[in-house]
């Protein structure tokens, strides 16, 4: 086409879409996945600006929120269009090739470790994925805003937009045309297009309908010079049932005309999901299949993993919303690499089933953002921008509620696991078919999200306790598995008042430390804190179950009277008063007889207020 502009597509997209057409992925079924999820996005676009403005929808057909696919078998075209937003020419120019995402390297990055297409959604670049079953693809697109445009690409390096002058005029939305490769052609087949739709698509929250061939029975004037053997033949198929029919006409033949039925070809849209909110329905008929594929839908991973846990609830009062939670099974690469400058939260939003948001802040605390899972509310208003939206009183409501919900889900995990009962407990609890599955989640879970719930200790005062319920920890006891605060407690000694606690590299240096000698000797537990985030954990975490935290290379630890202890400050009292003048107050506070050591002569205590030495070497290497 003459008018045609071109453009190169950018660097990054362009490897990206070398690797998807020469890639050995098996599994190309996604991308038809992709699609549906970025019609379904453009038409939760445009619903969501119609609330604020009801003009912007149009009338007759470009009112219908939905998602539309059609086949070409001849010329090997599959289509797939929506009535969303649409693109304008600088939406396809920026949107389809010229401006790569974030994701898009670190996509191409993992693509060249691991192969596993299956994620691509997750990095923003799903729309590429055609190229897994096109070697041609146009996008026919028209916006409000502008003229109906198309994009085109043979994934060559470039792309070619053009004023659409032949096209039929979409009204509104977007159209996608699949020119699909020879080896393709099993996306021909509506059969295929049904069970992808059912297997991907389930919770797509807009009507997917295929543009299906259907056998329907017509009755036809029966001619009489047919002769019943042509019949026959040209009917092979046809079953016993209708040969009774036409008996029974046979029958009356004297009073009706005589018909036959013959089968004739036609098409219809045919709607391929039921479009049904999970979260509106009650938690004792949704199975955990169901939950499990809603979780695949919702972070985009179709894995095969079962996310680690679930909460599903509808709140009332003042505020009512349903909510359905998720903890995922794995921690994202980047969950805390961007910790302190992502905003994103995992959580969507809908008021009264319409889609608002997925990035919404005010719902969810950061350390909770590795939760997925949306909020649909009652409460809030619909016909509000997003910014007012944000500032909405009920939010507040919300959110305390959500954190309530979380941590009650994540202390479930703990409560249902085998491996975390106390020793006493054991014996009571009843293996179930149930534990197997259980076993070791709350170690899972640990280890993925653990660093999450010491942040939630040092940022959320109000949850302190219920966080601090929530920690596993390492100790001198617990023989390289995890202990609990509570488990701690239920082990400690008689007349011990303090939670003791060391701080340090590893576990391993830890465990050589002189300041153990004598707690050892005694018999005390003492938690290891090796993560450089537990230094500030402990500013945050002073007492648990009215038990004080003593860390055990700090001034002040009291590991119960000795008879001695008088008699020995009296002896040395020469000795110590010597040597602190010797080593002057500009080096050392104070220098005490100690009951801390066994056989280590005498050691450097940090004062009670003071960086411990550990928080020093942090502090110099500034890590968090
Ligand atoms: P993502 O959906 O994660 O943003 P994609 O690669 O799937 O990434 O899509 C890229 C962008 O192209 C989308 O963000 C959107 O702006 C635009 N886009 C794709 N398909 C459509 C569509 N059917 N309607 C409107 N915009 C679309
Ligand atoms: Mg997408």
């Amino acid at each position: 086409r003459n008018s045609a502009e071109k453009f190169q597509f950018q660097a990054e997209v362009s490897r990206l879409m070398d690797i998807i057409i020469n890639s050995l992925y098996s599994n190309k079924d996604i991308f038809l996945r992709e699609l549906i999820s970025n019609a379904s996005d453009a038409l939760d676009k445009i619903r969501f600006l119609s609330l604020t403005d009801k003009e912007i929808l149009g009338e007759g057909d470009n009112t219908k929120l939905e998602i539309e696919i059609k086949l070409d078998k001849e010329k090997k075209i599959l289509s797939i269009r929506d009535r969303g937003i649409g693109m304008t020419k600088e939406d396809l120019i920026k949107n389809l090739g010229t401006i790569a995402k974030s994701g898009t390297s670190a996509f191409v990055e993992k693509m060249q470790t691991s192969g596993d297409l299956n994620l691509i959604g997750q990095f923003g670049v799903g729309f590429y994925s055609v190229y897994l079953v096109a070697d041609y693809v146009e996008v026919i697109s028209k916006h409000n805003e502008d003229k109906q445009y198309v994009w085109e690409s043979k994934a060559d390096g470039a792309f070619a937009i053009s004023e659409d002058t032949w096209n039929e005029p979409l009204g509104r939305g977007t159209e996608i045309k699949l020119h699909l490769r020879d080896e393709a052609g099993e996306y021909l087949e509506e059969g295929k297009l049904k069970e992808l739709v059912k297997k991907y698509s389930e919770f797509i929250n807009f009507p997917i309908y295929l543009w299906a061939t259907k056998e329907v029975d017509v009755e036809v004037p029966a001619d009489e010079d047919d002769s019943s053997e042509e019949e026959e033949s040209s009917e092979s198929s046809s079953s016993e049932e209708e040969e009774d029919a036409e008996k029974g006409e046979d029958e009356d033949a004297e009073k009706k005309p005589k018909t036959k039925t013959v089968k004739e070809k036609t098409s219809e849209w045919e709607l391929l999901n039921d479009v049904k909110a999970i979260w509106l329905r009650s938690p004792k008929e949704v199975t955990e299949e169901e939950y499990t594929k809603f979780y695949h839908s919702l972070a985009k991973d179709f894995s095969e993993d079962k996310p680690l846990a679930w909460s599903h609830f509808t709140a009332e009062g003042d505020v009512e919303f349903k909510a359905v939670l998720f903890v995922p099974p794995k921690a994202p690469n980047d969950l805390y690499e961007s910790y302190y400058n992502s905003k994103k939260s995992n959580l969507k939003l809908y008021v009264r089933r319409v889609f608002i948001s997925d990035e919404f802040d005010e719902l969810l605390p950061k350390y909770l953002n590795f939760l997925m899972g949306l909020v649909d509310s009652d409460t809030l208003p619909l016909n509000v921008s997003r910014e007012m939206l944000q500032q909405h009183s009920s939010l507040k409501t919300i959110k305390k509620k959500l954190i309530r919900k979380a941590l009650d889900m994540i202390r479930r995990i703990a409560e249902e696991d085998p491996d975390e009962a106390n020793d006493k407990d054991k014996k009571e609890v009843e293996t179930s078919s149930d534990d197997d599955e259980k076993k070791g989640q709350y170690a899972k879970f640990w280890n993925e999200f653990g660093k999450s719930i010491k942040l939630g200790i040092i940022e959320d005062a109000t949850n302190r306790n219920r966080l601090a319920k929530l920690l596993r920890v390492e100790t001198t006891k617990s023989d390289g598995k995890l202990t609990s605060l509570d488990q701690y407690i239920s082990r400690m000694k008689a007349g011990q008042k303090d939670i003791f606690y060391i701080t340090g590299t590893s576990k391993e240096q830890l465990e050589k430390s002189p300041f153990l000698e004598r707690l050892k000797k005694k018999n005390f537990e003492v938690i290891f804190f090796t993560d450089p985030v537990d230094e500030y954990l402990m500013q945050y975490l002073m007492d648990y179950e009215d038990k004080k935290f003593q860390n055990v290379s700090k001034e002040g630890l009291k590991l119960g009277k000795d008879s001695k202890d008088k008699e020995l400050k009296e002896s040395f009292k020469e000795l110590t008063k010597w040597w602190k003048g010797a080593l002057s107050t500009d080096n050392v506070d104070d220098v005490k007889i100690s009951n801390r050591l066994a056989e280590t002569p005498c050691v450097v205590v940090t004062s009670k207020y003071g960086w411990s030495a550990n928080m020093e070497r942090i502090m110099q290497s500034q890590t968090l």
